[in-house]
């Protein structure tokens, strides 16, 4: 996709699909998360089903994928895991004192980890694999920082890599988006992302209201200069053209509707 595509596509509907593959690590935070195994358990049968949708109506989507799901085991996480992690207030919200003991591996039913169902994601057509952070990061708690969250970053994209995807997505989880830390964002080649819209220009990050713990509107970074690149390597493995640092420039904000996976027409 390029600008002058964009453009021409102004003003018309679009619709993006934007999917959260976080498996127990999106979940872990909640007190119900015991009664929700079978769900995470469940979706080792939805995924295959929903892609068989998208292959059958063509649909093109993006998963956000928690970087500790590309591993089969703890081990192999924590050669990759960053050395600087943030340290939350809320000690229970560190997933790295929740990691399973080395015997669990994927199994059919591992809520832990998922390389297959990854792999299977990325062998449908029109399916690309983005990054959910390495942590499931929360930049809106207490004890995030810019420095966890860029080695945090690296290392969701250096588990990407050793699966041989370049991760050029980035959806924050629980679109806990931080204005500073977009910069990191272009740093490390993220060219889209998913989180709320920043709306207050003078504010370090947006802080959610009591009423809207949900994102009221999606919104899109661009890398300058990076723009045209953005879809066209969306969907493949390791694009030689993708990879490239942004130049760490002011991100663009642009709103969700010019943001669309390319249909056939273009
Ligand atoms: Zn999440």
């Amino acid at each position: 996709m390029n600008t002058k595509n964009i453009e021409a596509r102004n003003g018309r509907a679009a619709m993006v699909i934007s999917l959260d593959f976080e498996l127990y690590w999106g979940m872990r935070h909640l007190p119900s998360v015991n009664s929700y195994v079978r769900n995470l358990i469940g979706a080792r049968i939805a995924i295959p089903a929903i892609l068989e949708l998208f292959r059958e109506y063509g649909i093109h989507a993006t998963w956000a994928t928690v970087g500790f799901l590309f591993f089969e085991r703890t081990s192999q996480l924590l050669k990759i895991a960053p050395t600087r992690r943030p340290l939350y207030k809320n000690t229970k919200l560190d997933p790295y004192s929740d990691l399973p003991p080395e015997s669990e591996h994927e199994t059919s039913d591992s809520i832990f980890f998922a390389p297959s169902l990854i792999r299977m994601i990325a062998k449908t057509t029109n399916q690309e694999i983005a990054t959910h952070s390495f942590s499931h990061y929360y930049s809106f708690e207490d004890g995030a920082d810019i420095e966890s969250f860029r080695a945090d970053l690296h290392s969701a994209q250096r588990a990407a890599r050793l699966s041989n995807f370049e991760v050029t997505s980035l959806v924050f989880p629980k679109n806990q988006e931080r204005r500073d830390f977009l910069e990191v964002c272009a740093e490390a080649g993220i060219l889209a992302k998913r989180g709320q819209l920043l709306r207050l220009a003078d504010s370090r990050y947006w802080t959610p209201s009591k009423n809207s713990s949900k994102p009221i509107f999606t919104a899109l970074f661009i890398a300058p200069g990076l723009f045209g690149t953005a879809s066209s390597c969306a969907h493949q493995k390791r694009p030689d053209s993708c990879g490239k640092k942004g130049t760490a420039l002011s991100p663009v904000v642009a709103s969700a509707q010019l943001w669309l996976r390319l249909s056939s027409e273009l």
